[in-house]
């Protein structure tokens, strides 16, 4: 066979367009898949087949060409990989509410339908309707911030990283901040206190140590150079023990004392004693603000339970200075954000049991017993359509509140365990993840574990038909 044209050989490979034609393709065509990447991964599969024969064709070996059908399983199985890559809704089987990866926060109902009208249509995003001149993107959200919180300004950006940067660089540049060593925090994704003073041009001051800072440590600090004085709650962990921090409220009178303005970086934005339902203490956003803070910083997707948003509350005069930075624009939020935002600040303002309708909350304050009715009717579901059945069982477990949020809080589940016959636990979680919508869950030694506390509405159905699917070898 050797010496034989190659390309003799490449031809019976099918063409593009009889490829296209196939009925595997042409079903993922119908089902919306662009017609690109179906393209794409024609060329990507042709080229693996005409490397396959110039291998088999310098080794002198007898060249099977593959049965075009085979072939377009083949393409239609690289296409839908590469579906997989756009931006999809996901099942949260983890029972981390707050799962960064997965995205935060789900966003309430009239939050998700605020955001789908600014969307498809033209909105009175920087128009003021009174007059018909330029209007402040900034104004409503504004209000209803200060209206909730009781601040006297506010400002929101694209995300709390941002919003504390920003405060940073406008009131601190070129002076100093003090900070201390217990709340040099790192929240993950590089995103680290001392690297970002660094970034927004303030020199840090440490002070204290890590388990103690007292009130002398900060005001021994000051010095005609300090421009800061800066408290980060320590959202993601916790220093236990032997260990001091200094009071909000004590650092403000120490800021009046000096002239210095006081920044506090709360990470989480909660408005809701959780102590009261038998949480850890998060600091509270109002009491932030009552304590006469400067500056305070949140996320709008952590406990706030809204879209991603750094929100920023303060004394007009500073909010005012941060308006004026030209580097807000590189921070500003667009319509999407800025509706949902809205919605969900409508919704805390309206609705006194707001705590019932936001589904970080709902999710956070669901009871242990309603977790086990929807464990004990998914694992019912589960033993009906799934053979391959070992293990089917439910159990007590616990979920997280995630995001880097109260990092000691763990809620009591009643979680679904599963066990396959033919198929290893990470087997088992990696054909959930492959199905559409994909099944994030958690695995733990030998088992899969579905936790019910972070699954919305439809879930329970879609992952019994996933592994019903599994069972007809799909
Ligand atoms: C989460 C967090 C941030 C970063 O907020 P993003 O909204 O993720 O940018 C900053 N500071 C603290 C204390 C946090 O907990």
């Amino acid at each position: 066979m050797a010496g034989k044209d190659i390309s003799k050989e490449y031809r019976k490979l099918p063409s593009v367009n009889a490829l296209l034609q196939e009925e595997s393709v042409q079903d993922l065509l119908k089902e919306g898949c662009a017609r690109f990447l179906l393209i794409d991964s024609i060329h990507d599969v042709l080229e693996k087949k005409r490397t396959a024969i110039k291998k088999k064709h310098e080794a002198a070996e007898r060249i099977i060409v593959p049965e075009i059908s085979e072939i377009a399983a083949e393409v239609a199985q690289s296409a839908k990989k590469k579906q997989r890559r756009f931006l999809n809704p996901v099942i949260n089987a983890t029972g981390v509410i707050l799962h960064t990866n997965l995205g935060r926060a789900v966003l309430p109902k009239r939050a998700v339908e605020a955001i789908q009208r600014a969307a498809g249509a033209y909105t009175n995003l920087e128009i003021d309707l009174d007059t018909g001149k330029r209007g402040l993107r900034y104004q409503n959200v504004e209000s209803l911030l200060c209206k909730l919180t009781g601040a006297e300004a506010a400002l929101v950006v694209n995300n709390n990283a941002a919003a504390v940067f920003l405060s940073l660089a406008t009131l601190g540049k070129g002076k100093e901040a003090i900070v201390s060593r217990g709340q040099l925090v790192e929240i993950g994704g590089s995103f680290r206190i001392p690297d970002v003073m660094e970034q927004s041009g303030v020199k840090l001051v440490e002070v204290g140590t890590t388990n103690k800072t007292h009130v002398q440590d900060i005001q021994n600090a000051i010095g005609p150079e300090t421009g800061l004085l800066v408290r980060v709650h320590t959202s993601n962990y916790r220093v236990v023990g032997f260990t001091e921090e200094v009071e909000l409220k004590e650092m403000v009178e120490l800021g009046c004392q000096y002239q210095i303005p006081v920044l506090d970086d709360l990470g989480s934005g909660c408005l809701l004693d959780l102590t009261e339902h038998g949480m850890e203490e998060e600091p509270l956003v109002q009491n932030s603000v009552k304590a006469g803070a400067d500056l305070v910083t949140f996320s709008g997707d952590k406990l706030f339970g809204g879209p991603q948003a750094g929100i920023i509350l303060g004394k007009r005069k500073y909010i005012e200075r941060i308006k004026k930075n030209p580097l807000l624009r590189a921070f500003r939020i667009d319509k999407l954000t800025l509706s949902g935002l809205e919605a969900v600040l409508v919704l805390y303002l309206e609705d006194e049991e707001w705590e019932k309708t936001l589904p970080v909350y709902q999710m956070l304050f669901r009871s242990y017993e309603d977790t086990k009715k929807a464990a004990d009717s998914l694992a019912h579901g589960l033993r009906e359509v799934w053979l391959q059945q070992d293990v089917v069982e439910t159990q007590q477990a616990t979920s997280r509140p995630g995001g880097g949020s109260l990092p000691e809080t763990e809620i009591m589940s009643e979680v679904v365990v599963l066990k396959a016959r033919n198929l290893s636990a990470g087997e088992l979680e990696r054909s959930l993840r492959e199905h559409v919508p994909p099944i994030l869950c958690r695995v733990s030694r030998d088992f899969v574990i579905i936790d019910p506390r972070t699954l919305i509405e439809g879930d329970k159905e879609e992952i019994i038909r996933a592994f019903e699917l599994m069972e007809n070898g799909q």
